[in-house]
C-alpha cells in the first residue's frame, strides 16, 4: 500500500520506470505545473511531482452528496476517487464513472459527505480509572493513542489535531497512519505544550485531580521563561516537525507575543489554552485558535472578529467536569480544584453564550472534544455531544456540519486540501445512512469511511 507521503525513493524509481516504459510522464500537467506538490500537512514541504494516473479508481454512485460547500444536497450523485484524491463529484447525469473503475460502491439511499474533523484531542491522555493504579510511560501513552486513533476513524473522524502529547507520540501516530501501519485519522500535531514555570501544564498539582504530581515527568510540556526562551521553544517544536504550536497561559505578554511572532515567521500557526486577560493578549498578538478560553472578557469576541481568530470551545469537556466529574479518578463534580491556572468558577451558561456571540459575529467555530480522562470511553459520543452543544449555543445543523468539516479544515490551515468533497481534494469521505442536515445524530450511522482514498470502514446495511 502506498504511503501518504508520496515521492519516496521507491515512488521515484517507479515513476522513472513508468516514464522509461512510456517515454513520457503520464501526468504532463504535474510536470508543467509551476508550483511544487507538497506534503498533505500544515508544514507544506515541497515533494517531487506525484503521479496518480495509475492509481486505482473507486466510485460512489447514487448517494446524496453533501459536498460541504454549503449548497443544496445533490441527489443521485457520483463521486470518483483516484488514489488519495477526488477526481470528480456531482450529479450522475454529468459525472461519468470511468470504465476502468476498480470498484463502484452503490451509495443509493446513503449520504456522502466530507470526513469529520476534531480540532482538540490528546492521543496520550491518561485514562481516569487508571490514574493511580498504573505507572505512566511514553510506551503506555502510545498504546492509549493507538487505541484512540482507531476509535476516531471508526466514527468517521478522518482528521484530528493533537494539542499536547507525551514526547513524540502524536507524531509517531501521524506517521503510523500515513504509512498505514495503524488505522486512524490524519494527524496534525503541536509538539510539546509550551508553558511558563508553574503555568498550565507545569503545575505541581494536576489540573484535573488537584493531586500533587510525582516528580517524574513523561515530557508532555516544554517549560520556557522570557521571550527568547519562548522563541527557542517554538523553534524546537518546529524542528520536531510540529504542524502547530501550542502555548498556554499564564505567561507574560512578551512571551506570548514572542512565541506567536516566531511561529508565524516560520509559517506555523499557534493555538493557546488561556483564560481571562491572557486571551485578549493572545488575540491581539495574532494567535490562530483559542482552545476553550475560560473566564472571557467582554472584549474577547469583538477582538476575535477583528483579528480573524478561530474559537475551539470544547464545551463538552467542561460540561463533564461540572456535572459528573470523573469519579473513577477521584475527581469530584463542580469544577477544577486545587489548581492555580484554573482558579475560577466555570460557568457553562456563559461559555455557551460566548460561543453563540462569537458565531453571530462571524468567528469561525471549530469542533474539539478534549475530554480529559476517559476520552477513550466517551469517544465517539463525546464528539457527537459536542455537536449538540454547538447547536445549543445557537448554530444550525448546517452550521455545525460546516464546523465539523469545511470550517474545521480552514481553521486547521488545510482548507485547500480537506473539508469538502471537491475535485482535487484529498479523498477523506464519510458515507452515512440518514441525512445529517435533518438530524446530526445521523452522523452516527456510519456505512463507509474513506481515508486518504482507502476504504477503512465498511458496514453492511442492516
Ligand atoms: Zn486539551
Amino acid at each position: 500500500m502506498a504511503s501518504r507521503h508520496r515521492g519516496s525513493v521507491l515512488g521515484n524509481v517507479r515513476l522513472l520506470l513508468i516514464a522509461a516504459a512510456l517515454s513520457l510522464l503520464p501526468s504532463a500537467a504535474s510536470a508543467q505545473r509551476g508550483a511544487y506538490d507538497t506534503t498533505d500537512d500544515v508544514r507544506r514541504l515541497p515533494i517531487p511531482p506525484v503521479d496518480r494516473s495509475h492509481e486505482p479508481i473507486i466510485a460512489l454512485a447514487g448517494g446524496t452528496l453533501i459536498d460541504g460547500r454549503g449548497g443544496a444536497p445533490v441527489p443521485n450523485a457520483v463521486v470518483v476517487l483516484q488514489g488519495d484524491r477526488i477526481l470528480s463529484a456531482g450529479p450522475a447525469t454529468s459525472t461519468p464513472i470511468p470504465p476502468g473503475a476498480a470498484r463502484v460502491i452503490d451509495a443509493s439511499g446513503l449520504h456522502i459527505l466530507p470526513g469529520l474533523i476534531d480540532l482538540h484531542i490528546h492521543f496520550t491522555q491518561q485514562r481516569g480509572d487508571e490514574m493511580g493504579h498504573y505507572a505512566d510511560s511514553p510506551a503506555a501513552a502510545a498504546i492509549r493513542g493507538v487505541a484512540l486513533a482507531e476509535q476516531l476513524i471508526e466514527a468517521g473522524i478522518t482528521a484530528a489535531r493533537d494539542v499536547g502529547t507525551v514526547q513524540d507520540v502524536a507524531l509517531r501516530i501521524k506517521e503510523g497512519v500515513d504509512r498505514r501501519i495503524i488505522r486512524g485519522p490524519r494527524v496534525f500535531w503541536s509538539g510539546g505544550l509550551i508553558a511558563s514555570t508553574g503555568g498550565h501544564g507545569d503545575e505541581v498539582t494536576s489540573t484535573a485531580t488537584g493531586r500533587q504530581r510525582s516528580g517524574a515527568t513523561t515530557g508532555g510540556r516544554r517549560v520556557a521563561n522570557g521571550p527568547w526562551e519562548w522563541r527557542e521553544a517554538v523553534r524546537e517544536q518546529v524542528r520536531s516537525l510540529a504542524d502547530w504550536i501550542k502555548i498556554s497561559a499564564p505567561a507574560s505578554e512578551e512571551e506570548i507575543r514572542a512565541a506567536i511572532d516566531e511561529a508565524h515567521s516560520l509559517g506555523v500557526p499557534v493555538a493557546i489554552d488561556s483564560y481571562g486577560t491572557y486571551t485578549d493578549i493572545a488575540i491581539r498578538a495574532g494567535v490562530d485558535t483559542l482552545e476553550h478560553p475560560l473566564h472571557m472578557s467582554d472584549r474577547a469576541v469583538p477582538l476575535m472578529r477583528e483579528h480573524g481568530t478561530a474559537f475551539v470551545p470544547t464545551i463538552g469537556a467542561f460540561h463533564n467536569l461540572l456535572t459528573t466529574g470523573y469519579p473513577p479518578a477521584g475527581i469530584p463534580a463542580g469544577g477544577f480544584y486545587y489548581t492555580h491556572s484554573r482558579r475560577f468558577a466555570i460557568d457553562q451558561e456563559k461559555h455557551l453564550q460566548r460561543v453563540g456571540e462569537a458565531h453571530r459575529a462571524g468567528v469561525p467555530i471549530g469542533v474539539g472534544t478534549d475530554i480529559p480522562f476517559e476520552n477513550e470511553k466517551r469517544y465517539p459520543d463525546a464528539y457527537f455531544r459536542e455537536l449538540e452543544y454547538l447547536r445549543e449555543a445557537g448554530l444550525s445543523n448546517a452550521d455545525v456540519l460546516a464546523s465539523a468539516t469545511r470550517v474545521g479544515a480552514q481553521i486547521m490551515r488545510m482548507g485547500d486540501k480537506l473539508g469538502t468533497v471537491e475535485p482535487g481534494k484529498i479523498a477523506d469521505i464519510l458515507v452515512t445512512a440518514g441525512n445529517p442536515l435533518d438530524d446530526l445524530a445521523n452522523l452516527k450511522n456510519v456505512r463507509y469511511v474513506i481515508a486518504d482514498g482507502e476504504i477503512v470502514v465498511e458496514r453492511d446495511r442492516p
